[in-house]
């Protein structure tokens, strides 16, 4: 591992090691249940965008799902349990490179209470946008409380898979992307029909744009700065 990451949480660490081992044990029954070779970069069905071509557009998520039981939580509490949404359906099976995960899944512990504070910050918005209208706070959609996140912290192999199929233009290379070290984040609603109501909450709370072609990525500004990489920020 890069000792650049050692600071990252005792917590990160175990997720790590488990999602290696998941990860590598749904790897090993991919091979065998799916003949994923047979995904050319063209029918690649990867929510990251088309090889070759930018991928400045917002696709539509796979699905907005919770972690089991979450149902029957009080709405204030489910979105905290919200899962990664790329391949959120499933859809693209085991050819997809990115699985669905609890968003704060191998994240330094500080980002993952950022999350949660700009979240509580668009639950209280949402709640008094729709209090104008009459609407009461039970009834306020689950989905307007949460920041749906496409992609967080990533194993090894699946950034290896990402590299392969996407190709280096769009992916970082394996053992370089920040999302294998966690503080990393892909948004899913972050073209212009949202009006930037995610990005505005993730700013106030120090995540940074890193990547001038990549308006979905935001990175954690105060684990850049523990690590020497405040530099990254560009906005
Ligand atoms: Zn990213």
């Amino acid at each position: 591992m890069d000792p650049r990451f050692s600071t990252d949480t005792a917590l990160s660490h175990r997720h790590r090691r488990g999602g290696f081992a998941a990860v590598a044990a749904v790897a090993a029954l991919v091979m065998v249940a799916a003949n994923c070779t047979e995904v050319s970069a063209a029918t690649y069905p990867c929510s990251y965008g088309t090889p070759g071509r930018t991928p400045l557009v917002d696709n539509p998520p796979e699905g907005r799902p919770y972690e089991a039981g979450t149902e029957s939580l009080p709405p204030s509490q489910r979105k905290y349990r919200a899962l990664t949404t790329a391949n959120a359906d499933f859809s693209a099976g085991f050819c997809e490179c990115v699985f669905p995960r609890p968003w704060a899944w191998g994240m330094p512990l500080d980002a993952a209470l950022s999350i949660m504070r700009a979240m509580d910050r668009k639950e209280q918005e949402a709640v008094a946008a729709f209090a104008r209208f009459g609407v009461p706070e039970s009834r306020v959609p689950v989905e307007k409380r949460t920041i749906w996140l496409r992609s967080t912290w990533r194993s090894r192999e699946e950034q290896e898979c990402l590299y392969t199929r996407v190709g280096p233009d769009w992916v970082a290379r394996p053992g370089t992307s920040r999302h294998e070290a966690g503080y990393a984040i892909d948004l899913e609603d972050w073209g212009a029909e949202w009006g930037g109501t995610d990005i505005r909450l993730l700013r106030e709370q120090g995540w940074c744009w890193t990547v001038n072609t990549e308006p979905w990525h935001w990175e954690h500004r105060p684990t850049l700065q523990r690590l020497g990489l405040g530099h990254r920020c560009i906005k």
